[in-house]
């Protein structure tokens, strides 16, 4: 079961003793407490290790796909928009390298909210939140904030010091620039967002020589506005309070899901480096937590993960490497916080070894869901129709009778090119022997063989009259309109109806 999260400090910094003092005035004075507790400032400390690199690695990869992506060029042919990946709303296309989605096949998104769905309880049920801990958005950004505030403002003592000092031109000019630079890095990912909706260079290009339309401007402003505020300001409260997917995460895990783990097993009874030493001498239990706090010194959430686990906790894994620097210092094993199962944790106290069961029904269920879901996708994807048509019959009148007896019925028909080249189309009617197919507009070489041209990734549309004079037709005949790509290629049909008196 997950803790609430932390209770730190109003009064000042998080980390170092402030939390379990906090807490102990806290349980004294909690008839006096106020409803609302301003928010402590969190300082996070500097911290090397395997984790931290791989949240920069991470951070790298997901920051320069997000940045560069849509400078990516995908040839499609004369005509066609060149951007790799492109939201093309005038044109009602999204383009991803070689998938081009129609607005008809708005469906593949709702496949691709499935797979992302599931990949993401997948990886809660594998790994707790690491979305959470490396790949959300929030914490990506939140970390490059920490980085530059770091650059100007130095690690966490410096930060500490400075914010309780007065005001000085070098404390002005450390906060200047680094606002700055936020708001440099919120303005270019705002920029960045904007070049998904229209070709990447001509927009850039229109930005700076303000030429571009009002809704680009307004949309870098409001990202702008967020990012800086979001990862800037708000920075863990994002987490901690705003954001749906820790509850949704609770109560989704099960004891097989990864961790990052306080073992309490091997770090209890906690005291100092001497005191330990002094225990250990006289063959008394010590544990191997020497109760420095650089594990809550390093949260950028400001957790203590040996309260136990917490909605707070981001399952960063810092904390993680802070205490192996620690554990590699005073001689002891690594791994004294680490990630870690329920299950594994009840064993080791049975004295039986740790084991890792990936396969469990859950994550079948997830892997099957995906795996259906990818297919059904991938399986339409390759077999999507080039051509299409859609009809509509007149409402008012349905049908005519001409003077010499003939009926006749009237239709709106929508011709569908998918292909990347113009396509000569051939237009027929089947079911409705003897009737006369006539295409309204088109030159009278074309009439004869009823064959249109459709440009490329276009639609055309068409007004179709069928008479019927030799017979009276009953008041409604099934009927079918039928296209053929020239030289016999692809086909496709739509049901339709003839009426009559
Ligand atoms: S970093 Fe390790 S040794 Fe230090 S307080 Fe945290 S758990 Fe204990
Ligand atoms: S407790 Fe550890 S894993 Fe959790 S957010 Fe803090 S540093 Fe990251």
């Amino acid at each position: 079961m997950l803790a609430d999260p932390p209770v730190v400090s109003s009064a000042g910094h998080t980390g170092g003793k402030a939390p379990a003092a906090a807490a102990g005035a806290a349980a004294m004075a909690a008839d006096d407490e106020p409803l609302y507790a301003a928010r402590p400032k969190i300082y996070p400390q500097k911290v090397s290790g395997t984790f931290r690199r791989i949240k920069w690695a991470v951070l790298l990869v997901t920051l320069g796909i997000y940045y560069l992506l849509p400078f990516v060029r995908w040839d499609r042919g004369e005509g066609a928009p060149s951007q790799a990946v492109l939201v093309d709303f005038p044109g009602r296309r999204f383009y991803f390298f070689f998938i081009e989605i129609w607005p008809q096949e708005v469906y593949y998104l709702t496949g691709l909210l499935i797979i992302a769905a599931m990949a993401l309880f997948l990886m809660n049920a594998v790994a707790g939140r690491v979305w959470c801990g490396y790949l959300c958005p929030q914490t990506v950004w939140t970390d490059l904030f920490f980085a530059v505030e770091r650059f100007f403002e130095g690690d966490r003592r410096a930060r500490m010091q400075r914010d309780d000092a007065p005001w000085t031109t070098d404390k002005l000019l450390r906060k200047a620039g680094k606002h700055a630079v936020w708001l440099l890095i919120a303005w270019w990912t705002g920029g960045a967002w904007v070049l998904y909706f229209a070709d990447a260079p001509t927009l850039v290009k229109d930005l700076a020589t303000f030429q571009a339309p009002f809704i680009a401007y307004a949309s870098i402003g409001v990202l702008t506005f967020t990012t800086y505020t979001l990862a800037g300001h708000m920075r863990e409260q994002v987490c901690v309070y705003m954001c749906p997917w820790p509850r949704i995460q609770a109560a989704l895990t099960d004891e097989y899901a990864l961790n990052v783990t306080y073992r309490r097993d091997r770090g209890e009874p906690r005291a100092s480096v001497k005191k330990s030493a002094v225990l250990r001498d006289k063959g008394l239990p010590a544990g191997d937590c020497v109760d420095c706090n650089q594990c809550v010194a390093v949260c950028p959430t400001g957790v203590d993960i040996r309260d136990g686990a917490s909605l707070g906790c981001i399952q960063c894994g810092l904390c993680i490497d802070a205490c192996d620097t620690v554990m590699a210092k005073i001689g002891r094993p690594e791994r004294l916080i680490a990630y870690d199962t329920e299950v594994n944790i009840r064993r080791r106290a049975e004295g039986l070894a740790p084991i890792l069961q990936l396969i469990r029904v859950r994550t079948l269920l997830y892997v099957g869901i995906i795996a259906i879901a990818g297919g059904i996708m991938l399986y339409t994807l390759v077999n999507r129709a080039t051509l299409g048509i859609s009809v509509l019959h007149d409402r008012n009148p349905i049908f005519v009778q001409m003077a010499d007896g003939s009926v006749r019925n009237g239709y709106t028909v929508r011709i569908l090119n998918k292909q990347p080249q113009a396509q000569e189309m051939t237009l027929a009617l089947e079911g409705l022997p003897g009737a006369a197919l006539e295409i309204v507009g088109i030159t009278s070489a074309e009439a004869q063989r009823h064959v249109v041209e459709v440009g490329r990734d276009q639609t055309r549309e068409l007004r179709v009259l069928v008479t019927l004079k030799d017979r009276p037709p009953a008041s409604t005949n099934d009927i079918a309109f039928v296209v053929t790509a020239s030289g016999g290629g692809e086909t496709a049909r739509t049901a339709d109806h003839f009426r009559g008196p």
